[in-house]
């Protein structure tokens, strides 16, 4: 028979890794909500022209990435290769513009893109994001990047570069863009236009999108566009206002950054200010983009808003910052608070009856179901990490204790039923064992 196997680039998450994507996703929720950003949900399946439409026809995404399919009614749809896109038009679809004057929405979900699968890229990956609508101000750029990097520092990791740049408006790009294509074409070193000799990528971007080649991977375009003209020097007064007042406010709040004029963004609704937050970790290989964003002043309109709804947004990737976050995925994990351990049929009633009760009561408790050794019953339950272990053996049972082991302090004693809670509430006020995530 064929082995079943996942698609490729597609990964399973088990216990105990699910703790430490557990704990990014609590962090960042808690983070976000506290900068009054709400979440938002939107179909994983979405019309392929909204794709097309938002990210541009010649990105990577759109040309050779999305997992499209055509419907039983012959509609074409694709599952989402990004947030923004499906969040700006449930924005535009619920009218939201309307009913409040500026809007923070996150998100947290799967992505699918059809890239080359390796470590840290995978055609399912997850992405936490957030997208601040109808905001214009420089500072709400300057937000977003602060509330990045306390995010980064929350999560344990400290060895990120932040990288912002300008990728200027309609009214900068095109000066810029007739620079950028005059430098290419003028003779490099060997005398030949310097566009001759850049990758067919590039080539074919030359008359879509130049900017890209600046994001080029290929070795021959990175030499070759070292020395080009810079954005940040072709900025009109208002993109650079604005930049300055992004950068002004970093200072402010003590972001460390790094400006990067050769930063830009593989979808091509990016407008004015673009990030993304580098890891250095030795978790990420060569993948070590961690965060990506920027405004897209113009995202709404082409959508089919009515008016100007300027906007900045983010998202990061799932994998990459839980593989940049030091530490062993179990020691995320909830450890039970109490192993109940029993010897014959009437004390393993009992305990799966005090179970019950402390776990309504919200506590962690696991019950020994079967009827192994005492020692086997032990050795379980210390490996399960709990803090206490009740013993109930028949003789407990007929006076009506249990003995209450601490295994972080080694000592143990004989209580009452009712004691149990107030020991099991003691130890969370002062946790002596292990430090809870
Ligand atoms: P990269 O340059 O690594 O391809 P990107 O510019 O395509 O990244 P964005 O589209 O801005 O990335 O997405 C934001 C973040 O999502 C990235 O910084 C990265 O952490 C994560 N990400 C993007 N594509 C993948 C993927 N195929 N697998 C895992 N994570 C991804
Ligand atoms: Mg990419």
């Amino acid at each position: 028979m064929e082995r079943l196997q996942a698609v490729k680039g597609m990964n399973d998450l088990l216990p105990p890794e699910s703790a430490k994507w557990q704990f990014v996703e609590t962090r960042a929720r808690a983070l976000l909500e506290a900068y009054g950003y709400r979440e938002v949900r939107t179909p994983l399946v979405e019309p392929t022209t909204l794709f097309a439409r938002a990210i541009g026809v010649a990105t990577d995404i759109v040309e050779k990435e999305m997992y499209t399919f055509t419907d039983r009614d012959g509609s074409s749809l694709t599952l989402r290769p990004e947030g923004t896109a499906g969040a700006v038009r449930a924005y535009l679809e619920h009218q939201v513009a309307g009913r409040e004057g500026h809007t923070r929405w996150y998100y947290s979900g799967p992505m699918y893109r059809h890239e080359r699968a390796q470590k840290g890229r995978y055609r399912q990956f997850f992405q936490i994001g957030a997208e601040a609508l109808n905001q214009p101000e420089p500072t709400v750029d300057a937000e977003m990047i602060a509330m990045l990097a306390q995010l980064f520092t929350a999560l344990g990791i400290d060895d990120v570069d932040v990288l912002v740049n300008c990728v200027g408006g309609a009214e900068d790009r095109p000066k810029y863009m007739a620079a950028l294509r005059a430098y290419l074409e003028a003779p490099g070193p060997d005398g030949a236009p310097r566009l001759s000799r850049l990758s067919e990528t590039s080539q074919r971007r030359l008359d879509k999108n130049p900017l890209r080649i600046l994001d080029s991977k290929d070795p021959t375009d990175i030499a070759l566009t070292a020395e080009a003209p810079s954005i940040l020097d072709h900025l009109g007064d208002a993109s650079k206002a604005h930049f300055d007042a992004v950068l002004a406010t970093l200072r402010e709040l003590g972001v460390k950054f790094t400006v990067d004029a050769r930063l830009v963004r593989g979808l091509d609704y990016y407008t004015g200010t673009v990030f993304e937050v580098r890891g250095r970790g030795p978790g990420l290989g060569a993948q070590n983009a961690l965060c990506g964003g920027g405004r897209y002043d113009a995202l709404v309109e082409t959508l089919g808003g009515a008016g100007k709804t300027p906007a900045v947004g983010f998202a990061f990737g799932v994998e990459r910052v839980v593989a940049s976050i030091p530490g062993e995925p179990a020691s995320f994990a909830q450890a039970p608070e109490l192993c109940l351990v029993s010897h014959g049929d009437a004390a393993r009633r009992f305990n799966l009856a005090l179970a019950q009760e402390l776990r309504g009561r919200g506590y962690r408790v696991d019950v020994d179901h079967r009827s192994a050794s005492m020692k086997s019953q032990m050795k379980r339950a210390d490996k399960l990490g709990a803090r206490f272990v009740g013993v109930l053996g028949e003789d407990e049972l007929q006076k009506g204790i249990l003995m209450l082991r601490d295994m972080g302090a080694g000592e143990q004693r004989p209580v009452t039923r009712a004691e149990v809670e107030p020991a099991l509430a003691a130890a969370r006020i002062s946790p002596t064992v292990k430090q809870e995530a």
